[in-house]
Formats: structure tokens, C-alpha cells, sequence
């Protein structure tokens, strides 16, 4: 199966490092002419400038804007007003207990995690619509599954976006547009890695063993019983991304090293 992306636009949410800039990567790889997106201009320049450093590739596009916000949203489809394959990938994680948990946590959890989903499904669409052809993917997560006891308000936010997901692959019943989730389990992103620096500096151990360590405590119904790497979530994404997939849609696909224990 040789997937080919050429002449489809895709915009890849919170792309600068992680998860998002290894499926910008494997888009970029496939032909797709890409929009790497971060909060910051430089940053999100910078990622711009080594994803096509590593080509080749389609033709890549830096567009920064903070989509924790309506205006940041806003501000994105501005610049970038089409895409045919949209990625809702950016979001934020922080494990507090939930006594700790303030509103405030509560509310930047959902505007990064859903809002900016939902706003910037809401503009592209209608769009891919006009073309009868269009992908949205939401990097959901088995949290969404498994509410984590150290960050309820997190899996609160990813069952948020599995719903909202497969609301949106009903709505565009009957199209060439399909909307599905994607599930991944601990995954070695720098979000993550910055999640176990402490624990790293602690034990003075390799930063997979560390995961790994991580993953049989917390995760402990893994199968692989280690963390995955942003290329193995990309691998799926970038399937789903592409026409083969074209009878998936509303679906919760999971890349989650088997951590749902359900069939
Ligand atoms: P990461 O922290 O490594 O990278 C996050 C990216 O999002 C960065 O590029 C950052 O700049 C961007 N971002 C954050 N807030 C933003 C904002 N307000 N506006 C624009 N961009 C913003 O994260 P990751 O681990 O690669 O996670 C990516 C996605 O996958 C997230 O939605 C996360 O919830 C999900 N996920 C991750 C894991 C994991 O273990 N890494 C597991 C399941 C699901």
C-alpha cells in the first residue's frame, strides 16, 4: 500500500514537537503540503523550517497561533482559510490531584483539549464539504477510556473529544468526509518526557526505562508494557489521513499498546 497525499492541504494543530510534528513529518513524506502550527512564531518557525530540511516532501507552511482561545482560532483560520485534511492534535496534559484542581485547571483542559477541536472543525468543514472529500482527526486518547486518577480533568477532556468526534462523522453522513478518533496510550512525546524528567533525574535511568517503568505502574494493563513512540501514532494517523481509509469513519482507533482492556 503506497499512500500518496499529493495536492491535499493539511494542517497539523500543535505540530512544533511530539506527536504533531512526527504525523506532520509523515504527511509531509507522503505529499501532502502541510501547516505546522504552535504558539509561538519562532518556534513554530523553526519546526517549519527542519520539517522541510527533511524532505522530501510537499510543500510546508508555518502558521502560529495560540488555540487555547477563540481569537487564537480565529487568528489560525485567517491565515490558513482551507485545508482537506484537518488534525486536531494539540493538547495539554498535567497530572493534579483532583482536590488540587482548581476551576481554572478545569477550564484551560477544555478550551486546548475540546474548544479548539470543535472551533476549528466548525471553520473547515464546510470547506471540505464544498469538495465532498475531507479527513478530521482528533488525538484522543485511552484516557478518554480510562479516566487516569492523577488527572481526571485530562480524560474528562478526551471523552469530550471522542463524542464530539463521532458526532461530527454522523453530521457529515453520506459525504467523502470522514471524522474518527485516535487513541493513543504513553507515548515518548517532549510533553511526556517532560512529565517524567523528575523521576528521570531521580533514578539516573535511560529515558525508556523510565516510560517503561511508568507504563507497568500507572498503565498497567499494557500489552507491549512500554511507552510508544510518536512514529507509531503517526503511522495510524497518517492512514487515516489518506483515501484508503475511506470507510472508517466515526470509529475510536486506538494505538494504545492494548492499555483498553475491553474487546
Ligand atoms: P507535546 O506536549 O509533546 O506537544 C504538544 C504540542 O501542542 C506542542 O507542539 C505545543 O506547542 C502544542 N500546543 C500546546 N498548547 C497549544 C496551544 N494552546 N495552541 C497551539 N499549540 C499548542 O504533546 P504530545 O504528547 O505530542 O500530545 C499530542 C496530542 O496527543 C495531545 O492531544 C495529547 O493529549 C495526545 N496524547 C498524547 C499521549 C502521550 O502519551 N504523549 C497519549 C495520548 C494522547
Amino acid at each position: 500500500m503506497q499512500i500518496d497525499l499529493t495536492g491535499k492541504r493539511a494542517l497539523v494543530t500543535g505540530s512544533t514537537e511530539g506527536i504533531g510534528y512526527a504525523i506532520a513529518r509523515q504527511l509531509s513524506r507522503a505529499g501532502a503540503d502541510v501547516v505546522v502550527n504552535g504558539r509561538s512564531e519562532d518556534k513554530t518557525a523553526k519546526a517549519a523550517a527542519r520539517l522541510k530540511s527533511e524532505g522530501p516532501g510537499g510543500k510546508v507552511k508555518s502558521a502560529a497561533a495560540d488555540l487555547s482561545t477563540a481569537e487564537g482560532c480565529a487568528a489560525l483560520v485567517a491565515q490558513i482559510p482551507q485545508v482537506d485534511i484537518l488534525i486536531n492534535n494539540a493538547g495539554i496534559f498535567q497530572p493534579i490531584d483532583f482536590f488540587d484542581a482548581e476551576d481554572e485547571v478545569w477550564d484551560r483542559h477544555w478550551q486546548v483539549n475540546v474548544m479548539s477541536t470543535v472551533r476549528l472543525s466548525r471553520a473547515y468543514l464546510p470547506g471540505m464539504q464544498k469538495l465532498n472529500w475531507g479527513r478530521v482527526i482528533f488525538l484522543a486518547s485511552e484516557s478518554g477510556f480510562n479516566i487516569p486518577v492523577e488527572m481526571i480533568h485530562y480524560g474528562v477532556s478526551k471523552t469530550a473529544d471522542i463524542a464530539v468526534a463521532r458526532g461530527l462523522a454522523k453530521r457529515m453522513a453520506g459525504t467523502g468526509i470522514t471524522v474518527n478518533s485516535v487513541l493513543p496510550g504513553p507515548t515518548l512525546s517532549e510533553g511526556v518526557e517532560t512529565m517524567l524528567a523528575e523521576e528521570q533525574a531521580r533514578t539516573g535511568l535511560p529515558l525508556e526505562e523510565v516510560a517503561a517503568a511508568f507504563v507497568k505502574q500507572h498503565r498497567s494493563s499494557s500489552i507491549i508494557q512500554r511507552a510508544a513512540t510518536v512514529e507509531e501514532v503517526a503511522n495510524l494517523v497518517t492512514y487515516l489521513a489518506s483515501p484508503f481509509a475511506s470507510a472508517t469513519t466515526g470509529a475510536s482507533v486506538r494505538v494504545d499498546g492494548g492499555v483498553i482492556d475491553t474487546l
